[in-house]
């Protein structure tokens, strides 16, 4: 150890070294020690259905997918997915060279990223942005440049409500020559925005104009609530051929542990991120992915309840979170809530995150931690909702510590 630590040179390399430890890791932590409810990692409590679960265990017994699948994924689930686009959205895949099967939508980011990207490209992503973003550009050598959400009154049907937007006017002066990918997320984590038809519209013009590659992370498609719809990027003019759409099962299926995501692109874009993800994981998950192919071919009536029952669970939470005193952004999607803790006297989401297990004996987490521009995301703080009522009606009783009378 001696020798290894003697230079100066620090271990973890300087593309990775902003990116050393995650806010989840140090608030998981906490929860277990000061016995708080956890709302700071978004993963359900409870598993998907059990026929999907049968399914997977059949396919274990049945020696499918024990040994390693094809590295595309297997046939039966990339025909599924192809067949999911279509039903849902009309959009039409191969499910042969238009369709990969990854590691989770993780993978399914990093190998876009990696495959995609130049060293010194630029890359917009909607700020606030899921963690792994920065980290992937970062690993592929990319700049990242992002484009600030900001609360917005909103009046339309479809943006109605206190939420967070993009000002697509931000969006198109970021846009430069070495502007290589625009990478989307919407519904959006944590801000739960879903990016309206005008908004994907004016995206899909700008990537149409500057010649740009899209990456879209639509993770949480099929969890969109009140009158608020899904509309993937791909199903806009021009875009189809230069979107890579990632989804996941463990979002839509309620399987985070499973690690099933894909890719839906057209050939020379599948066959570049296949590139990358053949020397990441090279395959993964082989029984799920028979399990997931059944999911995927579940009725309409299996989404529709999913739905629900997460949108009854968000409107618990945020009637919760309003009683104890936060102002509570509109959810249009995802699991998650953010909220603004200045109506509760503070201004600093980290100081107010790390104490508030002792406090309340809840655990959520400050929205800084997905900004650049770590001012602008300071007063917000995001809780999970992908929890049991009764867990959900709990963390609203202790938050009411929080009101001020
Ligand atoms: C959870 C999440 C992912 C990762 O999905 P996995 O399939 O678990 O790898 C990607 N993007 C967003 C926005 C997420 O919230």
């Amino acid at each position: 150890m001696a020798a290894m630590t003697s230079t100066a040179r620090p271990l973890l390399n300087r593309r990775l070294a902003e990116f050393g430890t995650t806010i989840f890791a140090e608030m998981s932590a906490l929860a277990v020690s000061t016995g708080s409810i956890n709302l700071g990692q978004g993963f359900p409590d409870t598993d998907g259905p059990e026929e999907v679960r049968e399914a997977a265990v059949r396919a274990l017994r049945d020696g499918r997918g024990n040994q390693y699948p094809p590295g595309p994924g297997i046939p039966e689930l990339r025909t599924a997915i192809a067949a999911h686009q279509e039903r849902r959205y009309a959009l039409t895949f191969d499910p042969d060279t238009e369709v990969l099967v990854t590691a989770g939508a993780t993978e399914a980011i990093a190998a876009s990223l990696l495959a995609l990207l130049e060293p010194g490209d630029e890359v917009i992503a909607l700020e606030p942005y899921y963690d792994s973003y920065a980290a992937c550009i970062a690993m592929a050598g990319g700049t990242r440049v992002p484009v600030t959400l900001r609360p917005h009154e909103g009046r339309g049907s479809a943006t109605a409500g206190h939420s967070f937007r993009l000002d697509l006017d931000e969006l198109r002066d970021a846009v430069t020559d070495r502007t290589r990918l625009l990478l989307i997320n919407t519904p959006h984590n944590p801000t739960g925005t879903v990016l309206t038809r005008a908004e994907l519209t004016a995206i899909a013009e700008l990537a149409v104009e500057r010649d740009l590659l899209v990456v879209t992370d639509e993770v949480y498609e099929h969890l969109v609530f009140d009158e608020a719809e899904h509309i993937p990027l791909a199903t806009l003019p021009g875009m189809r051929e230069r979107t890579v759409t990632i989804g996941s099962a463990g979002k839509s299926f309620s399987f985070t542990g499973w690690k099933v995501g894909w890719v839906t692109a057209p050939p020379p874009l599948v066959s570049a991120v296949r590139s990358a993800k053949q020397f990441l994981t090279y395959v993964a998950s082989g029984p799920f992915q028979y399990a997931v192919a059944e999911a995927l071919a579940l009725p309409d009536a299996y989404f529709t309840a999913f739905r629900d029952d997460m949108q009854a669970k968000r409107d618990l939470l945020s009637a919760g979170l309003a009683e104890a005193g936060f102002e509570v952004f509109r959810t249009a999607g995802t699991y998650f809530i953010t909220t603004d803790i200045r109506p509760l006297g503070e201004t600093d989401g980290f100081a107010f995150c790390r104490a508030l297990p002792e406090r309340a004996g809840v655990v959520a987490i400050p929205n800084a931690v997905f900004y650049d521009h770590r001012e602008a995301g300071a007063p917000f703080v995001r809780f999970a909702f992908c929890k049991r009522m009764e867990t959900l009606q709990a963390a609203a009783e202790r938050l009411l510590k929080l009101r001020q009378y």
